[in-house]
């Protein structure tokens, strides 16, 4: 078959912003031009892919972008993109404009969009760009590493005043349902505990741990909550942590400081080299493949296998999904999430075994 020429991809930022995605674009346009191919900057997701919003990206459109956090694209969540009649105000858009391929950077709703578009003929490749972390597929997403680097950054700050007043601050951070920004920051703020949605947590045994090493003269404590938690779980722990301690405990949600600010090195060169490699997925006549991290290493994953990967990964696939596989590409999906699942545990034991 002769291979397709490109001549304009597009490239959008869709769903959570994420410290980074920035760097992925700019290296999106900057190997598209080097490859003679025009790129169209679309505005705020999939949105702009309907209302026909975008504008084309030169290479000094990128210039001062790659150190700068949120999105210059912007991000939308577009419901209507997700009905067919907005999926066809999408196609048409994407035919007038010409785009032979299209790179979207997002999460997994995005992917969703991407390869409902792969599948109606507009070839697409996915970035993962969220500070969450909870694209299963990928051992790392854009924005996990600024984002956990925010946190450490605020909660020794609160560490500095808790150890001033023999205080204790129970710190809610993101990730959605996951708990990866949770105990890796708990790991890295020395906090006494950290509890996540994925696994139990032994409220008892951390206000005994509290209890005790306040005997040895312990005055700071900083217990990290995932946002996952039941609603209201972090204040009420406070509250708890104060009734049986005695140590003054407050609650302190970071919320969105956690997805802005100039995005680390780890982003950037993360979000560089996924750019570079999706635009050569597409040159290479590619589509419905998101481009991930795995063992050190950029490769990419066919959409569907993602998303399936993703819903085992979560236990949440349904007897007709796995029907509906090839066996040994199930127990393939199983085994490493099993793998997967060790790797978070081990952080979560740790997270909650070295404070004290
Ligand atoms: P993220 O990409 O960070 O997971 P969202 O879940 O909000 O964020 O998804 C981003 C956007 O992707 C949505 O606003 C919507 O436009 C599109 N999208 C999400 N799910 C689907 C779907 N099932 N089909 C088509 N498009 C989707």
């Amino acid at each position: 078959m002769e291979k397709k020429i490109f001549k304009r991809i597009g490239v959008l930022t869709s769903g959570g912003d994420a410290p980074g995605m920035n760097a992925a674009v700019r290296s999106v346009v900057r190997t598209a031009l080097k490859n003679g191919v025009e790129v169209v900057g679309i505005k705020g997701g999939y949105r702009g892919l309907l209302e026909n919003d975008m504008q084309i990206l030169g290479p000094h459109d990128v210039s001062n972008v790659i150190n700068e956090g949120g999105t210059f694209l912007y991000t939308d969540r577009c419901l209507e993109f997700k009905e067919e009649s907005g999926m066809q105000k999408a196609l048409k858009v994407a035919a007038e404009q010409g785009l032979d391929g299209i790179v979207c950077i997002g999460g997994d709703g995005t992917f969703r969009g991407a390869q409902d578009l792969s599948r109606r003929g507009v070839p697409c490749i996915g970035i993962t760009g969220t500070i969450d972390n909870d694209v299963s597929s990928s051992d790392y997403t854009v924005g996990f590493d600024t984002a956990m680097n925010t946190v450490v950054e605020m909660v020794d700050r609160l560490r500095d005043t808790c150890e001033s007043h023999a205080r204790c601050n129970v710190v809610e951070v993101m990730g959605r349902d996951a708990g990866y920004i949770a105990v890796n920051t708990a790991i890295a703020t020395g906090a006494t505990g950290c509890a996540v949605k994925e696994l139990p947590f032994d409220e008892d045994a951390l206000i005994e741990k509290i209890k005790l090493a306040k005997t040895y003269g312990k005055r700071n404590f900083i217990v990290i909550v995932s946002e996952g938690m039941p609603d209201g779980f972090g204040e009420a722990l406070a509250k708890k942590i104060q009734a049986e301690t005695e140590v003054e405990t407050k609650f302190a949600r970071l919320a969105h400081v956690q997805r802005g600010g100039r995005p680390t090195l780890r982003d950037r060169v993360s979000a560089s080299k996924m750019g570079e490699h999706a635009v050569q997925l597409l040159l290479d006549g590619k589509s419905n493949l998101v481009v991930v991290e795995r063992e050190g290493k950029i490769v990419s994953r066919d959409i569907e296998w993602a998303l399936m990967y993703d819903k085992v990964y979560k236990g949440k696939a349904k007897p007709e999904d796995i029907a509906k596989l090839d066996p040994k590409v199930y127990e393939g999906m199983v085994e490493l999430a099993n793998a997967k699942h060790a790797e978070f545990e081990d952080l979560y034991r740790l997270a909650n075994s070295i404070s004290i």
